[in-house]
C-alpha cells in the first residue's frame, strides 16, 4: 500500500483532496465531527460532512461507514532499530516456544543449517513462561551445539544465554571481570552459567549500547537489517502506529533509518532517542533535540540508570520479593549520571533516561533538580524512561520540574500474577502509576518498550483499563484509567513526550493526517475487548500505508 516513490517524502495524496467519514470520527479535541478533509498530508478541516462538500467542492470522498476513525496511535518508547536485526533472528516468544526443551529443538535444527563456527541468535526467550519452570543456561546450550556459537536475548532484553563457544569468543573466562554496570550469571558452586546481565549482554549484542562501539556477536549486514526494517514497519502499521519512539539509537540504526527514508520504506514516523555515548559529536555540532523532519527527528539523549523489570534488576528501596538483600543493579556511576544531566541540560536538550526502580529514579531526579537549580530551563521536559515505581515524593518532584513519565502500558497484560510474585501485592499498587501521575498532575505518555512487552497499542489500552494479566489476576486495580485517558497516552500524550504535541495526537486543522480505522469504537467496547479491535487501515500523512484487506 505504499504509494511513495524514491522521492523522500512527496506522495500522491499531497496534492489531491480527500474528506473522510466514518460512524465516529475520535479527534482527541472538544470535536466530534463527521467527517474532516485531507490535503498536503495534513487535516485541513473538519466539520458536517454536508458543509465540507459545499467547501470542497472537488474533494474525493471515502466513507468508512459504521468503522471508527481515531488519530494513528503513537508508542513513545520502543526499539525499532532493534525490531529490524531482531526479525532477522530466530524468535523463541513463548506461543510458539513454551518450553527449554522446544526453544533447544528449534536452535538445533538452526544449527543443522549453518556451517560450524557461524552465530546462532535468537530473541523473545521469555523464562517467566516456561514449562520446565527454570532458566536456560550454558550447559543447555552446549547440548545444542559446542561449534557454534548462541547467544539468545531474553524478551526484556537487558539479559541473554551464551554457550561456551560464544563466551570463549567473547574472551570470558572463570577469572573475567564483568564490564561495569554488567554481571556474569554463575551456578550455585560459582561456575559462569552464561547469562550475561545488563552491560555484559550489550557487549556481546547491541553495538548501540555496547562500550566498544562493537559487538561480540555480529551484527547483520546493511542490506539484511533494511529488509528487516521494511517488515517491522508493516507489523506496527498493522497495529495502528503511525508513530513512535526508537530509544536506543546510534550510528548503525541513523544510517538505516536515513537510507530507508530515501528508499520510501520508512513510512512510520520515528523520534530518536540518542545514546548518550554519542551524544558529543551531536553536542559539538549544536544539534537540540526537536531537529530534524516530521519523519525523522532528534528526539533526546538516552540514558541507563538501573536494570530492568521484566528482568528483575532495577533499582529499589526495598528488596525484591522473597529476599532480603537484593535492591537490583545501578547500571551508571552517579558521578556519570550528574556529568551526562548537567551537560544534556544546560545544552537545552531533553534526557530521557531509562528509570525503573523508585530508588534510581529518585538518584535521577537529584541530577535533575541539581542541573535546574544550575541553569534554570523553562519547558525542556526531561523524561523519566519507565518511570516504573514510584511514591508520593517522586510524583511530587516529578510535578514541579515538570518531568515526563514514560511507563510500560502493557506489563500488567503481559506478565500478570508474576508481577505480584516478583515485587509483592503492595508494591505493584505503585507500578506502572498511570493513574497516580494524571492525579498528580505529571505528565505521563503510553510505550511499549516492545520487544520487551506486546506492542499493540489497543491491548495496552485494554491492560490500563482493566489492570487484568493474561492469567486473570488483577494488579493494581487502584491504576486503573479511563478509555479515554488510556487512548490519550498512545496519541496526545505520546505527541508530548516527543515535543510534537502541536501536530500530532489530534485529528484537528493543522495536525498530520496520521489516523486508523478500527473495527469498533475503544471509547465504548468493553474494557476486557480492547485488545480484539481491529486495526483495518493506517494512515500516514494522508497515504494508506497498511490495510487489513
Ligand atoms: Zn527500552
Amino acid at each position: 500500500m505504499n504509494r511513495r516513490a524514491e522521492n523522500n517524502g512527496e506522495s500522491q495524496s499531497e496534492h489531491t483532496t480527500t474528506i473522510y467519514r466514518a460512524r465516529s470520527v475520535i479527534t482527541m479535541t472538544q470535536e466530534s465531527p463527521q467527517a474532516f478533509v485531507v490535503l498536503g498530508g495534513r487535516v485541513v478541516a473538519s466539520g458536517k460532512t454536508e458543509t465540507l462538500r459545499a467547501r470542497f467542492v472537488d474533494a474525493d470522498e471515502v466513507d468508512f461507514g459504521d468503522c471508527v476513525i481515531a488519530p494513528g496511535f503513537n508508542d513513545a518508547h520502543m526499539h525499532l532499530g532493534m525490531t529490524a536485526e531482531d526479525l532477522l533472528h530466530l524468535d523463541l516468544a513463548h506461543k510458539t516456544t513454551p518450553s527449554l526443551s522446544a526453544a533447544k529443538a528449534k536452535l538445533r535444527d538452526q544449527a543443522r543449517l549453518v556451517a560450524p563456527g557461524t552465530w546462532i541468535r535468537a530473541s523473545r526467550y521469555d523464562d517467566a513462561k516456561m514449562a520446565e519452570r527454570r532458566v536456560l543456561d550454558r550447559w543447555d546450550l552446549d547440548e545444542v551445539s559446542t561449534e557454534h556459537p548462541i547467544l539468545v536475548i531474553h524478551i526484556a532484553g537487558h539479559w541473554g544465554v551464551v554457550n561456551s563457544k560464544a563466551l570463549e569468543l567473547g574472551a570470558i573466562d572463570e577469572r573475567a571481570e564483568p564490564p561495569f554496570g554488567g554481571k556474569f550469571g554463575r551456578d550455585a558452586t560459582g561456575r559462569l552459567n552464561g547469562i550475561l546481565y545488563e552491560q555484559a549482554l550489550f557487549d556481546f549484542a547491541y553495538p548501540s549500547a555496547s562500550k566498544q562501539g562493537r559487538t561480540v556477536a555480529p551484527t547483520s549486514s546493511f542490506e539484511e537489517r533494511l529488509a528487516g526494517l521494511s517488515r517491522a514497519v508493516q507489523m506496527f502499521h498493522a497495529a495502528g502506529l503511525s508513530s513512535i519512539g526508537d530509544a536506543l539509537v546510534g550510528p548503525q540504526e541513523l544510517a538505516l533509518f536515513q537510507e530507508a527514508l530515501r528508499r520510501g520504506l520508512l513510512t512510520l514516523r520515528v523520534n530518536m532517542l540518542v545514546t548518550h555515548e554519542h551524544y558529543d559529536h551531536i553536542r559539538r555540532l549544536g544539534l537540540r533535540s526537536g531537529f530534524g523532519g516530521e519523519r525523522l527527528r532528534f528526539g533526546g539523549v538516552k540514558t541507563f540508570v538501573d536494570g530492568a523489570i521484566g528482568g528483575r534488576t532495577c533499582l529499589m528501596e526495598q528488596p525484591f520479593e522473597g529476599t532480603t538483600d537484593d535492591y537490583g543493579m545501578q547500571t551508571m556511576s552517579t558521578g556519570e549520571l550528574r556529568d551526562i544531566a548537567r551537560m544534556v541540560h544546560s545544552d537545552g536538550t531533553r534526557l530521557c533516561a531509562h528509570a525503573n526502580g523508585d530508588r534510581a529514579i529518585s538518584l535521577l531526579l537529584d541530577q535533575l533538580e541539581a542541573a535546574e537549580n544550575e541553569r534554570p530551563r523553562a519547558n525542556l521536559a526531561h523524561r523519566i524512561e519507565h518511570c516504573t515505581i514510584v511514591n508520593e515524593q517522586i510524583l511530587a518532584r516529578m510535578k514541579r520540574l515538570g518531568a515526563i513519565a514514560v511507563p510500560f502500558g502493557s506489563y500488567v497484560l503481559y506478565h500478570g500474577g508474576k508481577l505480584i510474585d516478583w515485587y509483592g501485592r503492595k508494591r505493584v499498587e505503585r507500578m506502572f502509576a498511570h493513574r497516580s501521575f494524571l492525579d498528580a498532575g505529571v505528565a505521563v505518555a503510553g510505550s511499549s518498550d516492545y520487544p520487551c512487552g506486546p506492542y499493540e497499542p489497543l491491548l495496552a489500552l485494554q491492560s490500563c483499563v482493566t489492570r487484568q494479566g493474561w492469567d486473570g489476576a488483577l494488579v493494581g486495580e487502584n491504576q486503573r484509567l479511563t478509555p479515554l485517558e488510556a487512548l490519550a497516552l498512545y496519541t496526545t500524550n505520546a505527541a508530548y513526550a516527543a515535543g510534537e504535541q502541536h501536530i500530532k495526537g489530534c485529528l484537528a486543522p493543522g495536525f498530520l493526517a496520521d489516523f486508523v480505522v478500527l473495527s469498533d469504537n475503544p471509547l465504548q467496547v468493553n474494557p476486557a475487548t480492547l485488545g480484539s479491535i481491529e486495526v483495518l487501515r493506517t494512515y500516514v500523512g494522508g497515504d494508506c500505508v497498511w490495510t487489513s484487506a
